[in-house]
C-alpha cells in the first residue's frame, strides 16, 4: 500500500517539477499545454502524448463567456480563432418546451436590467408586474425586456461593445459556436508554435513508484519510455491515470441527471446565421442544435432507459433544419466527477476528470478553470498535500454549484407528459439546490458564492423561464414610487431597443 509523507510527498531526491506530461491530445490535453506553455514556458518542458488511432471524443462545439478571456490569456487572436474554427457568436440558450409545450425562454449571458446595491433588477421587475397586475399570464416573457443579449440574439445582431453607449450599464457578454474538430487542429498548432512538443502514440503500461505509487513513467506500444515530474490525464473518458492507474473512484451524480447517451449528426447550415444555442426538451431528453459557419451541428441528449438508440435517431433525424451531413453517432456518459481531481502526481483535467451533459455548455469551461487552478497552484518545488487537499476542495465546490444548477433545469419542468419528465419533478435534490429554490420562490432572493460560475441572474432567468415567479420582492422596490418605477422600465426597455436598432447584424460580423 503506497503511504505518503504528511507535508511534501513526492518521493524523489530532488522533488522540483519540471518535466510536464499531459496524456491525451483532446480539447483538454491542447488548452492545459497551451495555458502552461504561455505562461511557464521558459522553466518547463511540456510533452503531450496523444493516439491518433483512439482519437478525440469529437463533440463540444458550444462554449460560454469566460472562453474569450481564456483565448486572449493564451495568445489567440479572436479573428483568427473565428475563421479558423468556423466560429458563431453565441449571446446565450434557448430553452424550449422545458416549462410548458410550446413555451420557451433563454439563458442570456451578461447582464439584465441595472445593477442595484443590496438588491438585484429583478425585484424591481418584479414590483412592476404585480403594479401592472401582469401576473401570472405569461408574467415571464417580459423579464428579457431588459436583457441585451437576448435582445441582441434574437434579432441576430451582434458586435463587442462592452457598454450601452453613453451609460455605465454593461454591453454585450458573448461566446462562441466553434468546429470541434478544427479547434482542436487550431488550439494543437497554437501550442506546438509555442514549443509543447506531441508525441503520438499508445499508452500501454504505467510505471509507479512502488512506496508513494506516484508516476514514474509511461510506456508506449512502440517500446518508447516517457519519464516526467507531474502527469496531467487529458485521456478522456478512459481516465486512464486518474482511475485506470490510481483508483480515484467516481461520484455518480446520475440519479439527478438521468441521461446517459448522446447522438449527434451535423446538418447543413441555417441562415440566417442565429447567434445562441437552442435546447428543446423531447419526450425523454432534449436536442442541441449549434450553428457554425458552414454547418450546424445537433444531437440529442437522452436516457437509454426511456428511449432506445434506434428511436433516438430517429428523432434527431426528424427534427433537423436542414439534410444531414453524415451519420449520426452514439455516444454514451455517465454523468459525475472523479472524486480527487488531483492525486499524487496526477491532475485530471477534461473528461478524465467527470462528466456533465452538455446542457449549460460546461465542459470546456471546467478544462479552462481546472488549467488555470494548476497554474495558480503550481508545485514547482514539489507536491505539497496541502495543496493537492486544497485543490480538490476548490475543484469540488465548483463541480457541485454547477450539478445544482443543471440539475434545476430537470426538476423544475411543467411537462409532465411522460415518465422521464415526471420522475424528474418527483426526485429529491440535493439540499443546497432544494434550498435555493424554497428562497427564491418566497423571496425572489438567490444568492451564490463569489466565484459560482453561474451568478445569480444566470438563476433567476432559468427559474422564472421554468415558471416560479416568487411570492415577494425586495423591500427596495417599494422606496420607488409608481411614476418613478415606471420610469425606470421604460428608460432601460427603451436604451436596450435603441441599442440592439444600432448594432450590424450576427452575419455581417462573421468573415
Ligand atoms: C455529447 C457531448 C456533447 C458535448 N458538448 C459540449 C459542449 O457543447 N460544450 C462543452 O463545453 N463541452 C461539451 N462536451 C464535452 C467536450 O466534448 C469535452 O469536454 C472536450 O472535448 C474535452 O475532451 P477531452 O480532451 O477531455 O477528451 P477527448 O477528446 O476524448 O480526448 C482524449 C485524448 O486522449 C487520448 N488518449 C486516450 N487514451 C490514450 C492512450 N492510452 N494513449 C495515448 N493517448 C490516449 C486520445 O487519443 C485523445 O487525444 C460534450 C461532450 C459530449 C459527450
Amino acid at each position: 500500500m503506497p503511504h505518503q509523507n504528511q507535508h511534501k510527498i513526492a518521493d524523489t531526491a530532488n522533488p522540483k517539477i519540471n518535466n510536464i506530461v499531459i496524456v491525451g491530445g483532446g480539447t483538454a490535453g491542447w488548452m492545459t499545454a497551451a495555458l502552461l506553455i504561455k505562461t511557464l514556458g521558459k522553466s518547463l518542458n511540456i510533452t503531450l502524448i496523444e493516439s491518433d488511432n483512439i482519437g478525440t471524443i469529437g463533440v463540444g462545439e458550444a462554449s460560454i463567456p469566460p472562453i474569450v478571456n481564456f483565448n486572449s490569456a493564451i495568445g489567440i487572436d479572436e479573428k483568427t480563432f473565428i475563421k479558423e474554427t468556423q466560429a458563431t457568436i453565441k449571446l446565450g440558450i434557448e430553452f424550449t418546451d422545458w416549462g410548458q409545450h410550446n413555451d420557451s425562454y433563454m439563458h442570456a449571458f451578461g447582464s439584465i436590467g441595472k445593477k442595484f446595491a443590496f438588491c438585484d433588477f429583478h425585484h424591481f421587475w418584479l414590483k412592476e408586474q404585480q403594479q401592472n397586475n401582469a401576473m401570472p399570464v405569461n408574467a415571464h416573457k417580459s423579464f428579457w425586456d431588459y436583457s441585451l443579449n437576448y435582445q441582441a440574439a434574437k434579432q441576430n445582431k451582434f458586435a463587442p461593445i462592452h457598454n450601452i453607449p453613453n451609460t455605465n450599464l454593461p454591453g454585450i457578454a458573448h461566446a462562441y459556436h466553434f468546429d470541434a474538430g478544427l479547434y482542436a487542429k487550431f488550439i494543437q498548432k497554437h501550442a506546438m508554435s509555442m514549443g509543447v512538443k506531441r508525441i503520438e502514440g499508445k499508452v500501454i503500461q504505467v510505471n509507479q513508484h512502488h512506496d508513494t505509487g506516484f508516476i514514474k513513467s509511461l510506456v508506449l506500444a512502440n517500446g518508447e519510455q516517457i519519464t516526467g515530474d507531474l502527469f496531467i490525464d487529458c485521456s478522456g473518458l478512459s481516465a486512464l491515470l486518474i482511475e485506470k492507474t490510481l483508483n480515484t473512484g467516481f461520484e455518480d451524480y446520475s440519479h439527478w441527471l438521468p441521461c446517459d447517451r448522446a447522438i449527434a449528426v451535423p446538418c447543413e447550415k441555417i441562415t440566417p446565421i442565429e447567434p445562441y444555442t437552442r435546447s428543446s426538451a423531447h419526450a425523454a431528453g432534449w436536442q442541441w442544435r449549434i450553428p457554425l459557419q458552414h454547418r450546424t451541428g445537433n444531437g440529442l441528449v437522452y436516457s437509454s432507459k426511456h428511449l432506445s438508440d434506434e428511436q433516438a435517431k430517429a428523432q434527431l433525424l426528424n427534427n433537423l433544419d436542414g439534410k444531414p451531413l453524415g451519420e449520426p453517432r452514439v455516444i454514451s456518459f455517465k454523468t459525475g466527477r472523479r472524486r480527487k481531481q488531483w492525486h499524487n502526481n496526477v491532475i485530471a483535467i477534461g473528461l478524465s476528470s467527470g462528466f456533465f451533459e452538455p446542457l449549460e455548455s460546461t465542459n470546456i469551461h471546467l478544462i479552462q478553470t481546472a488549467a488555470i487552478r494548476l497554474l495558480k497552484f503550481f508545485p514547482h518545488n514539489g507536491i505539497e498535500q496541502a495543496a493537492v487537499d486544497e485543490f480538490n476542495r476548490q475543484a469540488k465546490s465548483e463541480l457541485e454549484a454547477i450539478r445544482d444548477f443543471i440539475i434545476m433545469h430537470y426538476k423544475l419542468n411543467n411537462r409532465g407528459d411522460s415518465e422521464f419528465w415526471r420522475t424528474c419533478q418527483r426526485m429529491q435534490v440535493p439540499p443546497s439546490l432544494a434550498n435555493k429554490i424554497a428562497l427564491f420562490k418566497k423571496t425572489g432572493n438567490v444568492f451564490c458564492k463569489p466565484d459560482d460560475l453561474f451568478t445569480e441572474i444566470a438563476w433567476q432567468q432559468v427559474m422564472i423561464g421554468q415558471g416560479i415567479i416568487p411570492e415577494d420582492y425586495h423591500a427596495l422596490a417599494d422606496t420607488l414610487s409608481e411614476e418613478q418605477l415606471s420610469d425606470l422600465m421604460t428608460s432601460l426597455k427603451t436604451l436596450i431597443t435603441r441599442t440592439v436598432e444600432k448594432l450590424p447584424s450576427h452575419d455581417d460580423f462573421l468573415p
